[in-house]
């Protein structure tokens, strides 16, 4: 039987399992994809994500992210425009999650790619996980970090605003359009969503947005939509780097898991906060440091759960507020109206 299993190698899961395996664990990481992959997210790195990274021996600007050091409000014809309080990074999650999954084999994880766990169940002592392929493994620690998707059985609840969908697209931008995102994260607000753009590596913008399910029909129909407002004018004379955006649905954006069955959750099976209003990454990596720790203590899940649902309830519970304002016209009005107000909350939130 293994010492620990982790289930998904996002940054939750690639910074729980270097550091176990730094401090001599024995630790076996699934991920369910084979290779390098794009993901759903704005890649927005707040300065809480990027030390953590550094701790980790990851860091982003030698993957060559853009820095960022300000932020665009834009909704109809206004344009407000704020400096961060702190520098941000900004870089493809393809890159990032590659860079992550390269240091935790360097420091001795046994990396499988391409494995799904489709199960864990509890049999005495230990942890059995089956997976895609056929066959099970035991653990006697289990540490899930699968994200977005959940394990057969232990799904998350909805969370305090679950009707958006979201979506991303990376673009080569027009060379005036590169050009005005330098430097900047662009947060566009539309009727019944917003979308954040922003430069990752090599020239390419991000165009990242979460959309309620019942202001959208099609993508092609919604990209029309934005391109009748101040987006357009950046999409214009751009591409579009694959043919179809990556999408993903029913997000429990404001779920904060309390209790353990014995089972560590981790990143966004700890705490989902609604996308450009708190900072996912940061917390992911905060679970993992502070898992990895209660862990190396001896100890159990369910101290860790509560204690980490304590330090980040607040924010997930005040971001998961704004963003229920944030996609309606009174929020959005609200919004532009005190820009400084929206960016410190943003940063405050970020700040974990
Ligand atoms: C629209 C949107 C925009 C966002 N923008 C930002 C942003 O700009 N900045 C920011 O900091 N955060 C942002 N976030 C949040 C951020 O993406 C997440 O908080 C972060 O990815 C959580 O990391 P994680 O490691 O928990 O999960 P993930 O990054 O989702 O990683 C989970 C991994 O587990 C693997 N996996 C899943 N199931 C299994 C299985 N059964 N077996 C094996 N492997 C499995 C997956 O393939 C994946 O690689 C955004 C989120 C959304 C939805």
């Amino acid at each position: 039987m293994r010492e620990a299993l982790v289930v998904g190698g996002g940054p939750a899961g690639a910074a729980l399992a270097i550091r176990l395996a730094k401090a001599g664990t024995d630790v076996l990481l699934a991920e369910k994809e084979a290779e390098a992959h794009h993901k759903v997210c704005g890649e927005f790195l707040s300065q809480g994500a990027v030390l953590r990274l550094h701790r980790l021996g990851v860091l982003p600007e030698a993957l060559c992210a853009h820095p960022i050091d300000r932020v665009r409000l834009v909704r109809g014809e206004r344009m407000v425009e704020a400096r961060l309080p702190f520098r941000a990074l900004s870089l493809s999650r393809k890159r990032l999650d590659e860079a992550l999954l390269e240091r935790a084999e360097f420091a001795g994880v046994g990396v499988m790619r391409g494995l799904r766990v489709t199960r864990l169940e509890r049999e005495g002592e230990a942890w059995v996980n089956t997976v895609s392929l056929g066959g099970d493994g035991r653990s006697k620690s289990v540490f899930l970090a699968s994200g977005k998707h959940d394990i057969r059985d232990r799904h998350r609840p909805p969370g305090g605003h679950d009707d958006l969908l979201g979506f991303k697209q990376h673009w080569r931008l027009s060379p005036d359009a590169t050009e005005a995102l330098r430097g900047a994260v662009e947060l566009h607000l539309f009727d019944g969503g917003y979308a954040g753009l922003e430069r990752v590596e090599d020239g390419i913008a991000n165009l990242c947005l979460v959309v309620r399910k019942s202001a959208f029909s099609a993508w092609p129909e919604l990209l029309d939509r934005l391109k009748r407002t101040p987006l357009g004018q950046r999409l214009e004379g751009g591409e579009p780097c694959w043919p179809r955006p990556l999408a993903v649905s029913a997000i429990p954006y404001g779920h904060v898991q309390t209790t353990s069955d014995g089972l560590w959750r981790l990143g966004d099976q700890a705490a989902v906060i609604p996308s450009f209003l708190g900072e996912g990454m940061a917390m992911a990596l905060m679970s993992a440091e502070e898992a990895a720790d209660a862990y190396l203590d001896g100890k159990p899940a369910g101290d860790f759960q509560a204690r980490f649902a304590k330090a980040v309830g607040p924010r997930v519970k005040a971001a998961t507020l704004l963003s229920r304002r944030l996609v309606e016209p009174m929020g959005q009005r609200l919004a532009m109206a005190a820009p400084a107000f929206l960016v410190s909350a943003v940063a405050g939130a970020a700040r974990v």
